[in-house]
């Protein structure tokens, strides 16, 4: 054994990285299933992962289906089709597109890519689960801002960029809090930031933004070498289950992703719903107005009850309950709703819950009432 080299495991236990064993593994929301059996209910709603309650388009489902016998053959590993539809739809070129087992995968491969031992990630506190864990898998250090009013604090994250930064994640709009920074903010944000750190902006929620400063972030992302826009099919699209996202940028970046990830990183039945989805724009259209309306529904609801709600500009809406989330999310739970605790997301006193169909969002506000009304 050289000088200084580690000493050789003892254990089974040893083996893994002292940097996995430190992971927390993710939880996700509670499963309908896991609720009926434990609580003996039947009717049960969940509305704590911010899925799509309206389902896929049935033109996915159509294609699915018909896909389905060619489950034996391996997908395209380049994902040219859908690569060039995403072009055509954003106007780009192909190779400023890169494709993912959802957007989680692209945040994982983005650590590989960039990370090292000792390099700093930047992002907001709280933030979006997904983001820390490719900072310790790598041996780099997350630097956690603050949020400011809910909203990421951009001024604070330009300051605590160092030598040592190389990557930023900023989630817009924001998950947990469904807060929505303008692009004239944006903007200013990438100007401050220096050219040499990636800034990658997460924009699961795009398609659900109605604020006036919206729809320039690509533009923004194209006209600079530092800057990749991540989007997802399992919000907006309902595609959730098979786990379909992508990279925009520009070419040189778009390349890293693609020499680090897996040849069918994106299975044949998401490629092929992917596509589906983009060609029915009236799917979209419908879950926009109704996301938009379920949220001034709890907003109103809110009032009345004298909780403060965050406005959102997601697919959820974040409340303050002032007091312990635990307890009302247990509540609510027995009622056969489902949302999600603010504890866990670093949140406390609060619960997020994402906009149901019409029906659903009733079904929240008279429970929500129930539990905490007079
Ligand atoms: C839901 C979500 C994603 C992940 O989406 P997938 O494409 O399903 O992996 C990424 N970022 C944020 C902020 C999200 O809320």
């Amino acid at each position: 054994m050289s000088a200084g080299a580690k000493a050789p495991p003892r254990s089974i236990a040893e083996v893994v990285k002292p940097q996995v064993a430190r992971l927390v593994p993710y939880s996700p929301g509670k499963p309908i299933e896991e609720v009926q059996r434990e609580l003996g209910l039947t009717d049960v709603i969940k509305l704590a992962s911010n899925e799509n309650p309206f389902g896929p388009a049935p033109a996915v489902v159509a294609a699915l289906t018909e896909a389905l016998p060619r489950i034996g053959l391996y997908p395209d590993a380049g994902a040219v089709l859908l690569r060039e539809a995403l072009a055509a739809k954003h106007g780009v070129t192909p190779d400023q597109i890169a494709v993912g087992n959802g957007s989680d995968e692209l945040l994982q491969l983005l650590g590989y890519a960039v990370l090292d031992v000792g390099d700093e990630l930047l992002i907001g506190d709280p933030t979006f689960a997904r983001y820390e864990p490719q900072a310790i898998i790598n041996r780099a250090v997350a630097v956690k801002v603050p949020l400011v009013d809910q909203t990421h604090d951009l001024d604070g994250m330009a300051e605590a960029v160092t030598d040592r930064t190389k990557l930023i994640f900023l989630a817009n709009p924001h998950n947990p809090a469904g807060t929505y920074l303008p692009d004239a903010s944006i903007e200013a944000f990438l100007e401050a930031v220096p050219e040499h750190v990636l800034v990658v902006l997460d924009e699961a929620y795009y398609e659900f933004v109605d604020h006036l400063d919206h729809g320039r972030s690509l533009a923004l992302a194209l006209a600079r070498p530092n800057v990749l826009v991540l989007r997802t099919f399992s919000k907006i699209h309902a595609l959730a289950a098979l786990r379909v996202g992508y990279a925009l940028g520009p070419p040189a970046l778009i390349r890293w992703l693609e020499q680090v990830r897996e040849p069918f990183n994106v299975n044949g039945l998401a490629q092929v719903a992917a596509l589906a989805a983009l060609r029915d724009g009236g799917h979209v259209a419908t879950t926009i107005a109704a996301t938009a309306a379920g949220r001034e529904v709890y907003y109103a609801a809110c009032r009345k009850l004298g909780l403060r709600a965050v406005p959102s500009q997601a697919n959820f809406v974040l409340i303050d309950l002032g007091r312990d989330d635990r307890r009302v999310y247990e509540a609510l739970l027995r009622l056969g709703v489902i949302v999600r605790t603010g504890t866990p997301l670093g949140l406390p006193g609060h619960i997020r819950v994402t906009v149901g169909t019409p029906a659903q969002c009733e079904r929240f506000v008279a429970a929500l009432e129930e539990v905490l009304g007079p």
